[in-house]
């Protein structure tokens, strides 16, 4: 199949201006990584212009290699020690009242990172009280005890992605399991944390598995939804499907809604962390109005 041409509403804002300077220079004087350049997300004019970055912990090289991700497969480097510090000084020069942390998959590990989450995100509360903290965790191999020592820190929201429909996954996501990353959703509900999931359109879903896969997130806990559409980043990832209508997406959203959940984002160009600040008041709920 040739290459879809690409529709009007996917043009993007290029990077550049101050802004997007400045999160440059920060995140390369700290040795840090984002997950906005790795995974060459779309958004990056528009979300570094308007000082907001998602940085990425545990290396740039993952040991898994899903076939919609642009990030490097390989051997990871091991964990750098500073990291947890250096994250919570990025956070604050950047004056970040709600940050976002992802990670790669560290299958090599034998706690996948958890340990290494857990203290990254304290060093980051200690030096960011008033920080609104969301983690979009990889699923730890699906292991309880390792989400709950990641779980000792206590992120404000818990991202982890179903990324697509559950016919799917398997091509989509190679090592990860649909049912696996719903039970990991439905660990961190049961825990009283609040769950978020993201899922891609345009790999070749159907509107029923959309659905069904809203249904699913809301059976294990998760009410915050984040759908988008997916965008081939090098040719060696899977070809898009179909382009999605804003107007299609705008029907997600409100489906999503109407079944429960209290946080949906639709939209060509949104991503798990696209937007995230949006939810802060459901975080935090009054008492940050009055800072
Ligand atoms: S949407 Fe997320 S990953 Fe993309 S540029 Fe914005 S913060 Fe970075």
């Amino acid at each position: 199949m040739g290459e879809l041409r690409k529709p009007e509403w996917l043009k993007i804002k290029l990077p550049g201006g101050e802004g997007y300077a400045q999160v440059n220079a920060v995140v390369k004087k700290h040795g840090l990584h984002t997950i906005c350049s790795s995974g060459m997300c779309p958004n990056i004019g528009e979300c570094w212009g308007n000082g907001v970055a998602t940085l990425m912990i545990l290396g740039d090289i993952c040991t898994r290699s899903c076939k919609f991700c642009a990030t490097a497969t390989g051997k990871p480097l091991p964990p750098n020690s500073h990291e947890p510090a250096n994250v919570a000084q990025t956070v604050k020069i950047m004056g970040l009242s709600y940050c976002v942390i992802t990670s790669v998959d560290r299958d090599d590990l034998p706690d996948h990172g958890a340990k290494h989450w857990r203290d990254t995100i304290n060093a980051i509360r200690r030096e960011n009280p008033e920080t609104t903290i969301e983690v979009l965790i990889p699923d730890f191999d699906g292991k309880p005890e390792l989400l709950d020592l990641f779980l000792e820190s206590a992120p404000d929201v818990v991202g982890h992605n179903l990324e697509t429909v559950e016919r799917l996954t398997p091509q989509v996501r190679t090592k990860a399991s649909y049912r696996r990353s719903l039970a990991v959703l439905e660990h961190i509900a049961k825990k009283g944390f609040r769950a978020k999931s993201g899922i891609m359109l345009g790999l070749g879903e159907t509107r029923e598995e959309i659905i069904q896969t809203l249904d699913d997130l809301l059976s294990v806990g998760c009410r915050m939804v984040t759908i988008g559409q997916y965008l081939r980043p090098r040719p060696e990832n899977l070809p898009v499907q179909r382009y999605v209508t804003p107007q299609e997406f705008e029907e997600y959203k409100q489906i999503a809604l109407q079944k429960g959940f209290e946080f949906a984002e639709s939209g060509p160009l949104v991503r798990s962390s696209y937007h995230a600040d949006k939810a802060k008041h459901l975080v935090r709920g009054c008492c940050t109005s009055n800072h």
